[in-house]
C-alpha cells in the first residue's frame, strides 16, 4: 500500500483522539496531500491556528477497548490494519512541512505487540523527524499505557508535549470500558512520571462522555483531580459515538452539547477558579443543568443583582457576560471615579444582555433587555 493509503487510513482511525489542540476545521483546500484526514488546524495559547498531521503510527492493537474501532477482533468496521514504517511517516511529514502544508505533528499509535515494541516505532519516527529532517518544530506524543519508563523518558527529551488519556473517571469506569489497561497503573503511574520528567510542559488528557452512565459529576471530579494532582493542562471531553463490530455498537451516541457544557464546567473551575462545590450544587442529580453551567450558578448564587458599584472582583466574576478581563476593566473604571451606564458596561467588554438580569448600575436593576 502507498504512504498516502496510509495516511488516509491513519488519519482518519485516530481522530477518535480529541486531545490535539482546539480542532476548527480542516484546510480548505481538499485536493492531493492537503486531502489527508488527519491534517487539523489547532489552535494555539497565541490565539494563532497552526496545522498538524495527526495520525497514528499503526492502528493494529492488540487492546480490547469496547468503543474502539482499533480494538483486537474488530473486523466488521471496515478498518483495515495498517502501519507507517517510521521512515515513511517522517519522510511524509517533512515533505508536508516542506510544502507549508503542517507546522506540527501529533503522534499516536495503536498497541501492536507490546506498548514498548508500539513506543519504540514511534520514538524511531520522532527520532528521524528531529535529526534527519531537523525538524525543531511542534511534537507531542501519546504516551502508550503501560510503556517502560526508560522509554517515556527518552520520549520526553524529543516531543514538546506528552500526554496519556485517562478515558474515563476512575478505576472502576474504565475496566468497564477494557479488561487490559489497569487504571493506575498504565495511566496515572505515567502521567506522574511525564510530570516529574517535563515539568510545566501541559500535559493533557481526554475522557470519553457518555460511554457508560458516567455523570457529569464523576467527570468533573476526575478532571478537577488531575489538574491539581498530574499538572494537567487541559482535560479534552470526547462525545461518545458508537462504532460497528464494537461491544458498545448499540449503544446511544452522546451529543456534543454534552461535552460542551463540560468544557464550560472545566472553564469556571480551571480558569475562573470557582470552588468546586458551586458547581456540585447546581448538579443535584450528577448532571448539568440544561443551560450554560455559569447562568445556573449566578441564578443560584446571585438572589440579589450584584451593586457595580461595591462588587469585588470575585463577584464580578459570577455575572454571566463579564470575564476577568471585563471585571478588572470595570473595577479600573470605578477607581478612575467614572459613572456607570450600559455604554460604559459594554465598552468595559461587558456582554449586556447576558450580564443584565444579574447587575445592578447606579442602583438600578438592569431587567429592560431592549433598552439595551
Ligand atoms: S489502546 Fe484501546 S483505545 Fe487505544 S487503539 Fe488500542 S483498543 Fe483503541
Amino acid at each position: 500500500m502507498d504512504v498516502i493509503s496510509k495516511a488516509k487510513i491513519l488519519g482518519d482511525s485516530g481522530k477518535y483522539d480529541v486531545c490535539g489542540g482546539e480542532v476548527c476545521k480542516p484546510p480548505e483546500i481538499t485536493t492531493g496531500l492537503h486531502n489527508i484526514p488527519g491534517i487539523i488546524r489547532a489552535k494555539e495559547k497565541n490565539g494563532r491556528f497552526c496545522s498538524l498531521l495527526k495520525t497514528l503510527q499503526t492502528n493494529a492493537c492488540k487492546f480490547d477497548c469496547n468503543y474502539c474501532a482499533n480494538r483486537a477482533g474488530n473486523r466488521k468496521s471496515g478498518n483495515q490494519k495498517v502501519s507507517f514504517t517510521p521512515v515513511e511517516l517522517s519522510s511524509l511529514f517533512n515533505t508536508l512541512v516542506q510544502k507549508n502544508i503542517v507546522n506540527g505533528l501529533f503522534l499516536s499509535s495503536g498497541v501492536s505487540g507490546d506498548p514498548d515494541k508500539s513506543t519504540a516505532d514511534m520514538l524511531k519516527t520522532v527520532r528521524l523527524v528531529r535529526h534527519k529532517y531537523h525538524f525543531g518544530g511542534y511534537i507531542h506524543f501519546k504516551v502508550l499505557p503501560g510503556t517502560n519508563y526508560e522509554l517515556v523518558k527518552q520520549a520526553s527529551e524529543l516531543a514538546n508535549r506528552l500526554s496519556v488519556n485517562v478515558e474515563a473517571p476512575g478505576s472502576a469506569r474504565l475496566n468497564e470500558l477494557s479488561s487490559i489497561k489497569d487504571f493506575k497503573n498504565d495511566i496515572l503511574r505515567r502521567q506522574a512520571w511525564i510530570k516529574r520528567l517535563r515539568p510545566g510542559s501541559g500535559q493533557t488528557t481526554q475522557m470519553i462522555v457518555g460511554v457508560n452512565g458516567e455523570t457529569d459529576l464523576e467527570v468533573l471530579r476526575m478532571a478537577r483531580w488531575e489538574y491539581e494532582k498530574m499538572d494537567l493542562k487541559r482535560c479534552y471531553y470526547s462525545a461518545f459515538s458508537p462504532v460497528k463490530g464494537t461491544p458498545f455498537e448499540d449503544r446511544r451516541k452522546e451529543t456534543q452539547l454534552r461535552a460542551n457544557r463540560l468544557y464550560k464546567a472545566d472553564w469556571l473551575f480551571r480558569v475562573y477558579k470557582y470552588e468546586f462545590r458551586l458547581l456540585k450544587e447546581v448538579m443535584p442529580d450528577g448532571m448539568l443543568p440544561d443551560k450554560d453551567p455559569k447562568v445556573a450558578i449566578a441564578e443560584k448564587t446571585l438572589a440579589e443583582p450584584l451593586e457595580l458599584e461595591s462588587a469585588g472582583f470575585d463577584e464580578l466574576l459570577m455575572v454571566p457576560g463579564i470575564g476577568p478581563v471585563t471585571a478588572e476593566n470595570i473595577i479600573r473604571k470605578r477607581e478612575s471615579g467614572a459613572r456607570f451606564d450600559t455604554k460604559v458596561l459594554k465598552r468595559c467588554g461587558a456582554v449586556m444582555q447576558r450580564a443584565a438580569p444579574f447587575i445592578r448600575v447606579n442602583g438600578e436593576r438592569q431587567l429592560r433587555l431592549n433598552a439595551l
